[in-house]
Parts: C-alpha cells; sequence; structure tokens
C-alpha cells in the first residue's frame, strides 16, 4: 500500500477544497490550494499531526491562492506552483478578494513555478505535474501515480469542468488538456477537484456532457 492520504479542508465563500496530502512514514505533508480561512486549515494540520513540507497551487484564482503567502510565512514554507503563466492572476488577488469578500487575501509570488514534466516531492511520495490550461494559463494538476489520485484543481468536476469565460480562458484548450492528459491516467484514477465531489475519471468518461465521446 503506498503510504499517502489526503483530508479535504473546504474554504472561502466559493467552498474551494483546500487539501492536505501527507506521507504517512514521513508524516510529512502539502497544503494545495489554501484559498483562506487559514484557521480551518490550521486546525486540520494539528489534527493530522502532519509537518508541512510546502504548499502547493494548482492555479492563480482567489479561491485557490489567496492564503498562500499567509501560510507559508507563518509556516516557513515555501509556495510551489503554479505555472508562472499565472502570476498575473496572482497578482490580481487583493483586488478580487475585495470583489468577493474573501478577507485577508494577500497577492503571492511562488517560490518556484513548477511546470509540466517536473515532479513534486513529499516525504517518501512523488507527484508527476502535468500542465492542463483553458481555465487558466498555468494551470496545473498533480498526480501520484501509484495509487491512482489525481488533484485536479478548476479543470474537471464532477458532471462539468472548469469555466472558462474570463478574458484569458479559453474552452477548446481545456478540453484537449482534459481528453489529452487526464482521461488517459485510466479510469480507476479518483480526480478530487477545487470544487465539489471527487470523482475518477471513468464515470467523467461515462457522464461528463462537456467531453466529447
Ligand atoms: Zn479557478
Amino acid at each position: 500500500m503506498q503510504p499517502i492520504q489526503i483530508a479535504v479542508v473546504p474554504v472561502t465563500p466559493f467552498e474551494q477544497n483546500c487539501s492536505l496530502l501527507w506521507c504517512t512514514t514521513t508524516m510529512k505533508g502539502v497544503v494545495i490550494d489554501p484559498g483562506g480561512d487559514l484557521d480551518k486549515i490550521r486546525s486540520a494540520i494539528a489534527e493530522t499531526g502532519i509537518t508541512v513540507d510546502k504548499i502547493l497551487l494548482t492555479h492563480g484564482h482567489v479561491d485557490h491562492a489567496a492564503g498562500a503567502a499567509e501560510l507559508a510565512e507563518t509556516l516557513g514554507v515555501k509556495v510551489e506552483g503554479p505555472g508562472e503563466a499565472d502570476q498575473f492572476i496572482m497578482d490580481d488577488i487583493p483586488a478580487m478578494a475585495a470583489k468577493y469578500g474573501i478577507p485577508n487575501a494577500r497577492a503571492v509570488t511562488p517560490d518556484r513555478y513548477l511546470s509540466e514534466g517536473e515532479t513534486v516531492s513529499v516525504g517518501d511520495l512523488t507527484l508527476d505535474i502535468l500542465h492542463v490550461p483553458g481555465h487558466t494559463p498555468g494551470h496545473l494538476v498533480f498526480v501520484h501515480k501509484g495509487v491512482g489520485i489525481a488533484i485536479v484543481g478548476d479543470t474537471l468536476f464532477r458532471g462539468s469542468v472548469g469555466r472558462t469565460d474570463f478574458p484569458y480562458g479559453d474552452p477548446d484548450l481545456l478540453i484537449a488538456g482534459i481528453v489529452g492528459k487526464l482521461l488517459p491516467l485510466g479510469d480507476n484514477v479518483v480526480c478530487l477537484p477545487g470544487h465539489g465531489p471527487v470523482t475518477s475519471i471513468g464515470d467523467e468518461k461515462a457522464h461528463n456532457p462537456f467531453l466529447p465521446r
């Protein structure tokens, strides 16, 4: 069995699925997409007993990234991801937070931008990185192949896909990325989206009305 465990903490008025992912051998973990509600995230970290090693971001949207700078500072860890193409969105976090009523939001500049083909290590675990743009230009998906789980952010949802009605959105690119990179991961791969319930590649292949078949 792979030494991996995940806990989901819904944060912000958008009920964004911030997740803690950790290696049960070393008890080292990452916080993925701390968009806000840092008290809830800190309680979850304390409950699990993990040592947070780093913060990962799937993409730069306010509900995913607005708490990253403060959490990184207080935990003394680095922020890795998303792709560099999302920096202009992360620069705009304070304005978006004011618009949507997300308190204590800060712009963030990651310590390391991530690209497809690179990996991120968490204790004894290794996560692969896929670039799936369209919702945002620098959107990443984190995959643990051994256990078959993908942290898909706002690319693919149960029965839906990420919105692309932003000036920088690209619906064709998003569908091409899902079809070309996520579906081939295999039917049994569990997908943890940025909002809503978990799903699987097989379920979305069979039922998602936004995907070509
Ligand atoms: Zn988003």
